[in-house]
């Protein structure tokens, strides 16, 4: 199987996808492709909460146009997103798109798509070949069903279409409507080919279920060290999207995002309001960019072990609590001295001023 570390180096703009690269977080704009005001802001905003490539629709040729000045003013590579108008990738490599995503399934003729790569290698820039089970090759559901077997295959059709016009320039996305299929399609599709995959979970919903579909998913592909560049699907503001990318990125302890807080559930040995004191951490650490991780447990019992294992960390107990560093007791506490005591501690490792 090749891993990330395995596989093909494709360059976006400054960046780069696959062999071993950071995974590349995502998102996509969502507000109208016409509104260049508005799709600026929001790329700005995208880039501002850490998103490295943005994704933006290029349904018309009056959003390619938009796209063209979208592109001056943005701070980070831009993707075209491509559907069932081959000349709209084409207006969209004009305008100086770095990444042009397509589905060949919706692109209709060979020679469309052909066109579609002869000038994207003129151009110098990679194409996102995205396969998806809603729109597999008629002949490959036939024989293997709506299947991971037939998403690798269609995949395996375009990579083969890719290779005649000598293009391979290419990341892979494989999607499905349910988990399970989408991590045995990518899985499966690492066992044959090296080039880089773009990981998803399609439509996973708004908020909470949003978030727990995708890092099901997605957290079931990393397992693999399957992955080059992800995005995280949620129905609503984009710039969620990143800040779930990176946490589901950070449990894997593969990219940082800020601190990291460990705490416990809670049970009934907790003799502390530990919610609250929670709470007042995750409100002070908000701005805090440094990469640490924080504990805050409620006794005895895991507490200590835990605390040692952060950087920074507080075992509460019924009189008070013990404050660690980096594995050893630097102070015994009063209960209303930990959270003044524990901010002051993440204080002198930020070097930022957080505000109890
Ligand atoms: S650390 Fe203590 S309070 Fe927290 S869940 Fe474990 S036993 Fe309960």
């Amino acid at each position: 199987m090749y891993t990330r570390e395995q596989t093909r180096v494709v360059r976006v703009g400054d960046l780069y996808i696959g062999g071993g690269h950071p995974i590349v977080v995502q998102s996509m704009t969502n507000c109208d492709p016409h509104d260049a005001q508005a799709l600026i802001e929001q790329v700005q905003a995208l880039a501002n909460a850490g998103c490295e490539l943005v994704r933006l629709t290029v349904p018309d040729a009056e959003a390619a146009e938009v796209f063209a000045k979208v592109r001056k003013h943005s701070p980070v590579p831009l993707v075209a997103d491509i559907h069932f108008d081959y000349r709209m990738a084409l207006a969209a490599i004009e305008a100086g798109a770095d990444k042009i995503r397509i589905n060949p399934g919706n692109i209709g003729s060979e020679d469309r798509v052909k066109q579609i790569l002869r000038a994207a290698k003129a151009a110098g820039i990679p194409i996102r070949i995205g396969v998806n089970s809603g729109s597999l090759p008629k002949d490959l559901v036939a024989r293997y069903g709506v299947s991971a077997q037939a998403l690798v295959e269609a995949a395996a059709r375009y990579i083969d279409l890719c290779q005649r016009c000598d293009f391979t320039d290419l990341v892979f996305s494989l999607k499905a409507s349910t988990v399970p299929l989408a991590i045995e399609a990518v899985r499966l599709f690492a066992e044959k080919y090296d080039f880089p995959q773009h990981l998803g979970i399609t439509e996973a919903g708004p908020g909470e279920l949003g978030i727990i579909k995708s890092a099901a998913g997605l957290g079931g592909m990393l397992a693999y060290g399957l992955g080059d560049t992800i995005r995280v699907s949620l129905t609503g503001d984009p710039v969620r999207e990143v800040e779930v990318a990176y946490r589901i990125l950070q449990a894997y302890g593969l990219r940082d995002y800020g601190p990291m807080i460990v705490s416990c559930p809670t049970c009934g040995r907790c003799s502390v309001p530990l919610e609250e004191i929670v709470a007042q951490v995750s409100e002070a650490l908000k701005e805090v960019k440094t990469p640490l991780t924080v504990a805050v447990m409620g006794c005895a019992v895991n507490g200590p072990g835990e605390a040692r294992e952060a950087d920074i960390g507080i075992a509460c107990g019924p009189n008070g609590g013990l404050l660690f560093r980096h594995g050893e007791v630097i102070a015994k506490l009063a209960t209303d001295e930990l959270v003044p005591r524990l901010l002051a501690e993440i204080r002198q490792f930020s070097g930022r001023n957080i505000l109890c």
